[in-house]
């Protein structure tokens, strides 16, 4: 090819430096590359036209065919703007512009046919057009290549200085001529083949200038396959390297613990998705490679007893094992029901938090390093660089999305060579995400709730229901049960109309009094051994009633609590609510959740609270929080691809996702060092994308 595409924009014709300049800084093109990968947002049919009596007040985009009769100006609050008047034989519009009054007056001709594009909008009870675009006629027709006219993302001061989306497409013409349209192609033969893919040619071609939506849809289809194609491949690409260079401690063997345990002290029938969990487990122990494993499952979905028994294959092996959680509530929970498990097998057990005494703290560190201490459970204190193990073989940190990426880190340099990882995470990701944001992690989801569940009964209640809600409340605490009350913060800063939590703890004082009730109370700002005695006093049942902030969101367990009370439901996120809601129904009581909000409820509030009461699957649920937030606010995300997709969409291209994965994989089945002459295109355009970052900085 005879144009370099790296070629700084400036050099393009009917560019030039202040052009270039605006190019750069707004929309972040700097050479012909980030050009020709400016794809369109979306596409008007510019054969269609609208007579000025059928428009619509709808302020959507339209061409209107009229004749100019005349300018004014009008006076307005600052300075004026300028009218014309704009009509065909159906009536009459007026053309409306705030900037550029002497040049549009000097450049536009009276009483020749011009084709005006823009929003019409209603005004004064006349449909008006703000700084329409405007070409004569016979240009328009002249210009008329395909009925799809690409609209470009723009910005204000984009169309302030005049690049609008007619210069645009202009300049793209341009490049197109230049290079004559020719460009590398990215994807190998055989997946073009097979997939019957458009050439990178022709789609980069149809996704500027479609000749029809059929040819459109396919230069769509290719380029969002290829972008995720990429991204997928580095993922996979950067699982294999990671198994092949890294080794990991084999497990050779499932042992006396694991088997006793198995045969002897199990307190249930495992669910057949955990059972296929610990196989896959198994498996990755047994092999020679570190295991990083994502495990994934709902809340209640019995998480903890996978994990323990991982641990035992640890330990049957002669390692040390360790489990990392979010909080001191959930630590001291694991501890203690760990605790009982270890006791029947004779196996030692610590915990380990920031309120450990000192005393403690060293019996831990010495007997860690000596290898009597055999599980280690506790905070982020485990990862102080005083903790040191003998021989750690499997670290395993419960709702991972807690803890930062440098923390999971500091866990891989606790041994000579780096322990097996698995994390687990209750706020379930749809598998669109999952699969590229975790990619290069493997994944097991324990997608079956252990028998005999019942579900939790979820209702949407108004403030104004509260006393309804209050005596349903009495009724459940005198059947024994008891109740979680909870609150979205304490935050003096943010009080406004927040529902403060200790208004509500005094309000549900007076409703539920002393002796008859007991109340517990527990926020973010108490000294964690206070915490600490009031979940132990509920856990206990010696208090009826927990009033809290989301501290209790995660993880903790007291199966006789029945009723969730959510105050101020509006205020939490979908997965939020989940979380909460998985804190009753533990037990074999029916459970409820209430869901209270004001009456003013936006849009979206009032999807979550419906999707709520009406689901209790957290992958279903976490689909709708995916659609109403998008990628962004999803977990992980952050550090992942996928907000920076430019044509794909993770939510709309699942099967194309689900091809291009597949299409990633088999490609490095066959071929995993890219060594193939076959796969050459693929090879040097990943390198590309490696040495830029960037999935679209690769086409030569
Ligand atoms: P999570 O996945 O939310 O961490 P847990 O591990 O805390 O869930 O388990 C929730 C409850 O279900 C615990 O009381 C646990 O003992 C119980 N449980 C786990 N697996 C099973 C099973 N296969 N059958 C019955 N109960 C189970
Ligand atoms: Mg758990």
């Amino acid at each position: 090819m005879s144009v370099n595409l790296q070629t700084p924009i400036d050099y393009l014709k009917g560019v030039g430096p202040n052009r270039a300049d605006l190019l750069r800084s707004e929309l972040g093109i700097h050479t012909y590359q980030d050009l020709i990968n400016l794809f369109p947002n979306r596409y008007i049919d510019r054969t269609k036209y609208y007579a000025i009596n059928q428009l619509q007040r709808n302020n959507a985009e339209v061409q209107v065919i009229g004749v100019l009769t005349g300018f004014r100006e009008v006076a307005q609050k600052r300075g004026k703007r300028l009218v014309a008047d704009f009509k065909d034989e159906s009536g009459m519009m007026e053309l409306v512009w705030f900037r550029g009054q002497k040049w549009i007056r000097e450049s536009l001709k009276i009483g020749q046919p011009y084709v005006a594009f823009g929003r019409a909008n209603l005004y004064n009870g006349k449909f008006s057009m703000p700084h329409p675009e405007l070409e004569l006629q016979s240009e328009h027709e002249k210009n008329l290549r395909s009925a799809m006219q690409a609209i470009y993302p723009s910005t204000e001061k984009l169309t302030n200085k005049g690049i609008t989306n007619r210069v645009i497409t202009k300049v793209m013409q341009q490049l197109f001529l230049e290079t004559k349209g020719q460009f590398f192609e990215t994807l190998s033969h055989s997946i073009l083949g097979e997939l019957k893919l458009m050439s990178k040619s022709d789609a980069l071609f149809n996704i500027h200038f479609p000749k029809s939506s059929d040819l459109l849809s396919r230069a769509q289809f290719r380029l969002k396959f290829e972008e995720l194609f990429y991204i997928q491949l580095q993922l996979i690409l950067k699982n294999l390297i990671h198994k092949s260079k890294i080794k990991g401690f084999k497990f050779e063997k499932v042992g006396d613990y694991f088997n006793t345990f198995y045969r002897e002290h199990l307190p249930f029938e495992l669910t057949n998705a955990q059972k296929r969990v610990l196989k896959e487990i198994r498996a990755d122990f047994g092999s020679n490679a570190q295991m990083n494993r994502l495990l994934q499952g709902d809340v209640g979905s019995g998480k903890t007893i996978v994990a323990f028994m991982s641990m035992l294959m640890g330990l049957d092996n002669g390692f040390q094992c360790c489990l990392m959680a979010p909080t001191e509530i959930l630590s001291v929970q694991h501890y203690n029901g760990l605790s009982e498990l270890c006791n029947k097998l004779n196996i030692s057990i610590s915990i380990l938090t920031g309120s450990s005494k000192t005393l403690e703290r060293k019996i831990i560190h010495e007997n860690l390093e000596n290898g009597s201490l055999q599980i280690l459970i506790g905070t982020h204190a485990l990862l102080e660089d005083k903790v040191k193990f003998k021989n750690l073989g499997l670290a395993i940190i419960d709702e991972q999305h807690r803890f930062g990426v440098a923390q999971r880190s500091k866990l891989w340099k606790k041994n000579s060579s780096p322990p097996h990882i698995m994390v687990m995470t209750a706020t379930p990701i749809p598998r669109t995400l999952a699969m590229s944001v975790y990619g290069d992690l493997d994944i097991s989801v324990i997608d079956e709730l252990p028998a005999g569940r019942k579900p939790i009964k979820t209702v949407h209640r108004y403030d104004k229901n509260r006393l309804n809600v209050f005596r349903f409340m009495k009724d459940e605490i005198a059947k024994g049960r008891q109740v979680y009350v909870v609150y979205p913060l304490i935050q003096e800063s943010e009080k406004m109309d927040y529902k403060d939590l200790m208004d509500g703890y005094e309000s549900i004082s007076r409703e539920f009094p002393l002796p008859q009730y007991q109340i517990s109370i527990v926020h973010g700002k108490m000294k964690a051994s206070d915490k600490d005695y009031e979940m132990q006093r509920f856990a206990k049942g010696q208090t009826q009633i927990m009033v809290a902030t989301t501290v209790i969101e995660v993880g903790v367990n007291v199966p006789n609590a029945s009723v969730m009370v959510i105050e101020s439901a509006e205020r939490f996120g979908l997965s939020q609510l989940h979380q909460l809601r998985g804190r009753v129904g533990r037990g074999a009581e029916q459970s409820y959740c209430i869901l209270m909000t004001s009456h003013k409820l936006s849009n979206d509030s009032k999807t979550r609270l419906e999707t709520m009461v009406r689901s209790h699957d957290g992958f279903e649920i976490a689909e709708v929080d995916l659609k109403l937030r998008g990628p962004g606010d999803v977990m992980g995300t952050q550090q992942s691809g996928v907000l920076n997709l430019r044509i794909a969409d993770i939510v709309k291209d699942k099967s194309i996702l689900d091809q291009a994965r597949f299409m990633a994989k088999n490609t490095l089945k066959i071929d995993p060092s890219l060594a193939l002459p076959e796969n050459k295109a693929i090879l040097s355009t990943y390198r590309q994308m490696a040495k830029y970052k960037n999935i679209w900085n690769y086409i030569s």
